[in-house]
């Protein structure tokens, strides 16, 4: 090829999440096949989310509002914030692409836990700036770590609670020490995409910590607990001031009027997100209890995914599962070569993941 991209982009691979579904079946001429590889939500989505998505398509002619004002009232109305303190994104990957892009640059440095969600690196990879990595320690983020890799040139610091790819999650009490600590130059990026999940007691309220913390920003998502994945809806909650510079960054359309008549739907149907947290501990239960029959490590998790340890290639677990017609995700590929993540799926997914491990056993 005669174009030549920008260096950062080379050696850059695109994100593989789970291979498609159609995929694997062409692939191995498999019926039936369950992906629980993409923390998806089993369950789908909201009835009331998709009526409303019914309800919008006399109006597909009609770009939506730039501003999402339907949705932003909902959202800023239902978590208790300034419309003003939010900023929307297709998906919260696009959000993270534009802090990279407001924020790092060659002469930057970013500091992040590892293993932890991979866009944050990549991001930060196409802006040039220099990746800070501090290890997990038993599956948690190094939060001492992470603040004595900070120095004049950081700019933003990763925070993911609960954490991809361990589900582990960081204490109100930690949390706020670490924040506490984090100089007023550097942003705090706070990605809580599976906060609907979490039900620890001291699990953090960081929209709490706003007022003190203008230096923060939360990223939260439609893609999980609400099972709107394929909408591509992320939001940011942050200081004004920070919202508003963030928002030239942005695309002008960047979230669809089809998502925003569902949101506004799915917001308020709150016994939807109850009932999945709810089947969510009961499918963790269920793979604890496996882990424990069978003497597996794995990370206790406030997210709806578990990352098992099997003391053999994740590789080899992960090809032995798609050939059952199971698609994980394979721990090599997420730093933690002999585990694997596997998305908690319904009782009966669950019920026949577990069936096929044991086999494998
Ligand atoms: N943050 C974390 C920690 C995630 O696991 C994901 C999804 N894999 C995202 C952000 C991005 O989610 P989305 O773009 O669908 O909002």
């Amino acid at each position: 090829m005669k174009i030549k991209v920008n260096e950062q982009l080379i050696g850059l691979t695109p994100y593989q999440p789970g291979k498609p579904i159609e995929d694997v079946k062409r692939e191995l001429g498999l019926d039936k096949i369950t992906k629980l590889a993409s923390n998806e939500n089993p369950f789908g989505s909201s009835e009331k989310a998709k009526e409303a998505i019914r309800n919008s398509l006399d109006e597909l002619a009609l770009y939506p509002d730039g501003y999402a004002r339907n949705m932003r009232e909902k959202v800023a109305q239902f978590i208790g914030v300034d419309e003003n303190q939010l900023i929307f994104g297709n998906g919260s990957d696009e959000l993270i692409a534009i802090l990279c892009t407001a924020l790092l640059s060659p002469a930057k440095n970013t500091v992040m836990a590892n293993p932890s969600f991979s866009q944050y690196s990549h991001n930060a990879t196409l802006q040039g700036a220099e990746i800070r990595m501090v290890e997990n320690i038993n599956g948690e983020h190094d939060l001492d770590g992470m603040l004595k890799a900070i120095d004049e040139n950081t700019a933003i610091v990763w925070v993911c609670n609960p954490n991809n790819p361990t589900g582990t999650y960081i204490s109100e009490e930690k949390i706020v020490n670490f924040i506490k600590n984090v100089p007023e130059h550097i942003l705090i990026v706070m990605d809580e995409a599976y906060n609907e999940y979490s039900v620890a007691e001291d699990y953090p309220n960081t929209l709490s910590y706003l007022k003190d913390y203008p230096n923060m920003i939360i990223l939260r998502t439609f893609s999980k607990a609400y099972g709107l994945a394929a909408l591509r809806v992320g939001y940011g909650v942050g200081d004004p001031e920070l919202i508003t510079a963030l928002d030239p960054a942005r695309g002008p359309f960047n979230t669809s009027r089809i998502a925003h008549a569902a949101i506004v739907a799915a917001v308020d149907d709150q016994e939807f997100i109850q009932t999945c947290v709810k089947a969510n501990r009961e499918g963790l239960e269920q793979f604890y209890q496996f882990c424990k029959e069978n003497r597996l490590d794995y990370f206790p998790s406030q997210a709806n995914f578990i990352l098992i340890d099997f003391n053999r290639s994740g590789q080899e677990v992960f090809d032995y599962l798609l050939r059952k017609g199971f698609i994980v995700r394979s721990g090599t590929a997420l730093g933690y070569p002999t585990s694997v993540r596997i998305t908690v799926g319904s009782k009966e997914q669950n019920e026949e993941i577990i069936q096929a491990l044991t086999e494998m056993l």
